[in-house]
């Protein structure tokens, strides 16, 4: 085993995995909705990612933000128009 191979196998061995910088939320319509800003609608059963929200830095941050997503909704309409599923990296789906 030459040298290169030992800094090699260091190097992925010690190497963190690279955290996603960009997650999205993804969401199950319980009820017909619709976006406040561009008026892209829901529907029961249909799953989605936000329209308008931007990508969220931390998947805390984007689980965060779904909370308060649905704290409006119970606020505003007496229930959740729909269900959260989580918050994926940037072009992964559930
Ligand atoms: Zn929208």
């Amino acid at each position: 085993m030459s040298g290169l191979d030992l800094l090699t196998e260091r190097d992925l061995s010690t190497a963190p995995t690279e955290p996603a910088k960009r997650w999205k939320n993804w969401w199950r319509g319980i009820s017909y909705n619709r976006c406040e800003r561009c008026s892209h609608q829901g529907r029961p059963g249909q799953i989605y990612t936000d329209c308008c929200d931007p990508a969220w830095p931390s998947r805390d941050v984007a689980e965060s933000n779904a909370e308060r997503q649905i704290a409006y909704q119970i606020e505003s309409s007496g229930r959740a128009l729909e269900e959260f599923i989580g918050a994926y990296p940037e072009g992964e789906r559930p």
